[in-house]
C-alpha cells in the first residue's frame, strides 16, 4: 500500500488490497488524492486536502519560502516547477531577496505548454528546464489523463491565463492569501438533516478515544438487564446470559426474561399512555427525540464499546451503528414536522388531514444492529405518538437496555416506553398476539417474519383492529461485475461487502456473479484480498473480521462450508483464527450452478458465492432468480450496461460502482421487495406514514355562523 502523512502527523494509506501490481497502486493513487478530499466531505471530516484552489497557492508559496532558505543556507538546490505566474514570481522574488546565485535555483516549465512563460522567465536570466514526458505510450496514458483533468478545470491557472489581457494581469499576480480573505470560507448550504459523521478512524487521536472506551466499559459488564415496565425496573428469577461472541468467557450481562404476565401489564400501562404521550405536540415528542440524539452523541465512544463486546462487532462498524441511530432519532424528529399533504379544495368546502397515533406497537428488534434498528423503530412509532414494548433480541439485551435508558432520560415518559427482554417464542409471540397491540415492526429473520404476519393476521376476542405489520427480513444479495468493470474499485468493495462484520448484515453480499471475460481475475484477486484479512477480537481495530454471534450461527457457517468443499470450489486461503470466540474463515465458493443452496440460501455469514455469466444480460437474469430482492451492487464502465441493470435487475437498493452494503439515513432508504418483507423503506421519507391512522375531515364552510363557545 502507499502511505500518505498529512501536515497534523496523521497518515492516510491507499488501500493496498485491490493492487496486484504497480499499475493498480498508480491507480489507487489516483484514485485516491480526490478520493480522500470526497470521502471526508461526505462524511462530514475535516478535509486533509486543499479545496479551494487559493488555499493550494497560498501553500505553495509557504512551500517555496521555506525552500529558498533552506537554500540560502546550502541545504538544497530548490526548483520551482508550475505555470502559475504568480507562483513563480513568488519564488523568484524570494530568491532574490535571499540572495541565491543565478545557478543556485531553476524553473521547470513544460515543454509546449505556456511558451510566452517561459520565454520571459528565460528573459530575466534564470534557469529554466524545460521538461516533457516521453518514453512507452501506455504508461504515459495516465499522466496524460492527470495533465488533460488538470489543465481543464475551470480553476486552473492555465485555462484562466489563456484568457489573459493587461487588465487581467493584477488579477493572475494577485496574493492568494487576499484572495482567501476576500473569498472567506468556501460557499456551504446548510442541509435541514446531515448524517452523523462517523469516526475517522485513521486518526490516532480518534481511534483512541475508542480504544480507551473499551477499556472502561470492559470492567462494568456483567451487569444485570432488568423488565423495564412503566418505567419501574424489575428483576426475574429465570434469566439468560449474554457472552462476548469474540471471547466467550466473558459475560456480557444477565437479562430478565418477560412472560406473558408481563406482557399484559405493560400492554395495559402503554394503553394509558396515549392519552398524555399520544396527545403531545408533534413538536414536543419531536423535541424529545432530538435530546435523545444529543444524549447518544455524547454517548457515542461507550456505546460503541458496548456494541464490540455484546455483538462483536468490528470498532468502526459497531460506531455507525451508533451514527445511524442519531441518524433515525434526527431524521424521524424532522420527518415527523413536515405538514401532511394538503388535499383539493373546492369554494364552499374545506378538506384537512389529521393524522393520529395506531396505538400501542411492539418493536421486535435483531441483535445485527442492536442499537441502530431498534432505535429506529422505536423512533418512528414514538415520535406517530404510539407508546411501544420493545422486545430485543436474546443476544444483544445489553445496549437494549441503554437505548431505553436514554430515550428516557430524554423525555419519553415510562408509561410510552417499555422494554421487555426475553424469549422469542415467548415474550415476542404474547406480544404479537395480544388484543390490545396495533401494530408489529419486526426485523429479523424470515421464518420469524412470515410467522408474525400470520399470527397477527388472527383477530382475538375484544380486539377492534387489524393488526399492522411492518417487516424487514433477509436477503440473498449479488453482485454483478461486467467485463470492463474497473476491479481495483470492485475488489475491494466485493470483499467489503461480503466480509465486513462477518457477513452478518441483512444487506451483505453473498453471491458474485461475473462476466466470465474477467471472472478468472476477479475471483483470483477477491481470493488474493480475502488471504490478508485480519481476524481478531473486534476491539483491535486492525481487526477486519471479527466472530459471528454464537455457536448456532458458527456452526451454520461451517456447515455451509463442508458443503462448498463437497459442492463447489473454495478459493480461499486457510486464515489464522483467534481462540476463545466463535471464529469461522470466511469462504469463496466458486459454483456453475445457480440452483445449489450455496447460491440461494441465506447464510448470514462470511460466506460468498461466485458464478460465471456469459454477459451482462445473462449476470441480471442469474441475479434476479431468487425469492428475495434487497441490494445489489453493479460494476460497470459503460452507461448503457448500467441503465439496463438498474431497468430490469429488481432490488429495493442498487448501488452503481460501489458495494451493497453501508445504506445511510435519508440517503438510501433501505428496503427490499419480494419475500423480503413489507412496509416503508427505513430512513425514508414514508416511514412514519405506517405508524398513523388518517382521518379526513370535510368541513360545509357555507355556514351561517357559529354558536359562541361558552
Ligand atoms: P430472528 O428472526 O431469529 O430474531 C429476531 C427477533 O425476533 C428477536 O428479537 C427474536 O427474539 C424474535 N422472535 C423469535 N421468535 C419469535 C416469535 N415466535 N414471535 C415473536 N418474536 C420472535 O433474527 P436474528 O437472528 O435476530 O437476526 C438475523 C436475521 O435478521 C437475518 O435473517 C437478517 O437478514 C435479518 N435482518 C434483516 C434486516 C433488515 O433490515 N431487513 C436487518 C437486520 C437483520
Amino acid at each position: 500500500s502507499v502511505e500518505y502523512t498529512f501536515a497534523d502527523g496523521s497518515k492516510f494509506f491507499f488501500d493496498g488490497r485491490c493492487v496486484n501490481g504497480a499499475e493498480g497502486i498508480y491507480s489507487s493513487y489516483v484514485h485516491g488524492t480526490k478520493g480522500v478530499a470526497i470521502a471526508a466531505r461526505a462524511n462530514g471530516w475535516e478535509s486533509p486536502l486543499y479545496a479551494v484552489k487559493a488555499h493550494s497557492d497560498a501553500n505553495y508559496e509557504r512551500c517555496a519560502h521555506r525552500m529558498v532558505v533552506a537554500a540560502a543556507v546550502g541545504h538544497i538546490r530548490p526548483a520551482f516547477a508550475s505555470h502559475n505566474l504568480r507562483s513563480l514570481a513568488f519564488a523568484i522574488a524570494a530568491a532574490r531577496a535571499h540572495n541565491l546565485p543565478a545557478d543556485g535555483y531553476e524553473v521547470q516549465v513544460l515543454h509546449g505548454m505556456a511558451t510566452p512563460l517561459h520565454a520571459a522567465i528565460r528573459d530575466l536570466g534564470v534557469r529554466t528546464r524545460v521538461y516533457c514526458p516521453m518514453g512507452d505510450l501506455i504508461p504515459g496514458m495516465s499522466y496524460l489523463v492527470r495533465r488533460l483533468l488538470e489543465n481543464t478545470a475551470n480553476d486552473s491557472f492555465v485555462q484562466n491565463a489563456k484568457h489573459a489581457d493587461d487588465a487581467a494581469l493584477a488579477g493572475l499576480l494577485a496574493d492568494p492569501a487576499l484572495a482567501l480573505t476576500a473569498a472567506g470560507a468556501e460557499p456551504t448550504t446548510a442541509p435541514s438533516f446531515s448524517n452523523e459523521p462517523v469516526a475517522e478512524l485513521r486518526r490516532a487521536a480518534t481511534r483512541n478515544r475508542y480504544v480507551r472506551a473499551l477499556s472502561e466499559v470492559r470492567p462494568r459488564l456483567g451487569f444485570d438487564v432488568p423488565l423495564i415496565i412503566g418505567g419501574t425496573e424489575r428483576r426475574t428469577t429465570d434469566t439468560m446470559e449474554s457472552v462476548d461472541p469474540g471471547h466467550t468467557a466473558t459475560l456480557v450481562c444477565r437479562s430478565s426474561l418477560a412472560d406473558g404476565r408481563h406482557v399484559d401489564e405493560a400492554v395495559s400501562l402503554a394503553k394509558q399512555s396515549l392519552t398524555e404521550w399520544g396527545r403531545r405536540t408533534t413538536a414536543a415528542r419531536a423535541t424529545v427525540l432530538l435530546k435523545a440524539a444529543d444524549l447518544m452523541r455524547r454517548r457515542k465512544h461507550d456505546l460503541s464499546a458496548l456494541i464490540v463486546f455484546e455483538a462483536g462487532k468490528p470498532i468502526g462498524e459497531a460506531d455507525a451503528d451508533v451514527c445511524e441511530a442519531i441518524d433515525f432519532l434526527v431524521y424521524y424528529a424532522h420527518l415527523s414536522l413536515v405538514p401532511p399533504p394538503t388535499l383539493t379544495q373546492v369554494p364552499g368546502e374545506r378538506n384537512d388531514v389529521v393524522l393520529r397515533p395506531r396505538g400501542v406497537g411492539v418493536v421486535i428488534s435483531p441483535w445485527n444492529f442492536p442499537l441502530a434498528i431498534p432505535c429506529g423503530m422505536v423512533a418512528g412509532s414514538l415520535v406517530t405518538g404510539n407508546s411501544v414494548i420493545l422486545k430485543p433480541a436474546e443476544q444483544t439485551p445489553g445496549v437494549a437496555l441503554e437505548l431505553v435508558r436514554l430515550l428516557h432520560s430524554a423525555g419519553v415518559p415510562g408509561n410510552a416506553l417499555h422494554l421487555l427482554p426475553g424469549r422469542g417464542e415467548v415474550a415476542g409471540a404474547a406480544l404479537v398476539e395480544h388484543p390490545d397491540v396495533s401494530f408489529i415492526v419486526f426485523t429479523g429473520s424470515r421464518a420469524v417474519g412470515l410467522g408474525i404476519n400470520r399470527a397477527a393476521s388472527v383477530v382475538h376476542p375484544g380486539q377492534r383492529h387489524v393488526k399492522k405489520v411492518v417487516a424487514e427480513m433477509g436477503g440473498k444479495n449479488p453482485i454483478l461485475i461486467d467485463g470492463d468493470a474497473d476491479l481495483d474499485v470492485a475488489v475491494p468493495a466485493i470483499v467489503k461487502s461480503a466480509f465486513a462484520y462477518a457477513g452478518q448484515k441483512c444487506s451483505a453480499a453473498s453471491r458474485l456473479i461475473v462476466v466470465r471475460s474477467v471472472f478468472d481475475e476477479v475471483v483470483e484477486r477477491v481470493a488474493g484480498a480475502m488471504a490478508l484479512l485480519t481476524i481478531d477480537h473486534p476491539s483491535n481495530p486492525a481487526a477486519d473480521m471479527g466472530p459471528v454471534i454464537d455457536q448456532e450461527s458458527a456452526d451454520r457457517v461451517r456447515a455451509y462450508h463442508q458443503l462448498a468443499v463437497r459442492e463447489a470450489t473454495v478459493m480461499s486461503a486457510s486464515l489464522e483464527l483467534p481462540s476463545g470466540g466463535y471464529y469461522v474463515e470466511p469462504v469463496l465458493a466458486v459454483t456453475d450452478d445457480p440452483r445449489s443452496r450455496l447460491a440461494t440460501d441465506e447464510i448470514f455469514g462470511p460466506v460468498l458465492t461466485a458464478m460465471a455469466a456469459d454477459d451482462l444480460e445473462h449476470a441480471v437474469a442469474l441475479a434476479d432468480d431468487t425469492d428475495v430482492a434487497l441490494t445489489a451492487s453493479v460494476f460497470s464502465r459503460s452507461p448503457a450496461s448500467i441503465a439496463m441493470v438498474a431497468e430490469r435487475l429488481e432490488a429495493g437498493n442498487l448501488y452503481v460502482n460501489r458495494g451493497c452494503t453501508g445504506a445511510m439515513v435519508a440517503r438510501q432508504p433501505f428496503g427490499g421487495h419480494r419475500l423480503f418483507g413489507c412496509g416503508a423503506k427505513a430512513g425514508g421519507p414514508d416511514y412514519l406514514a405506517q405508524f398513523q391512522s388518517v382521518t379526513v375531515v370535510t368541513e360545509n364552510t357555507q355556514r351561517q355562523g357559529f354558536a359562541p363557545d361558552l
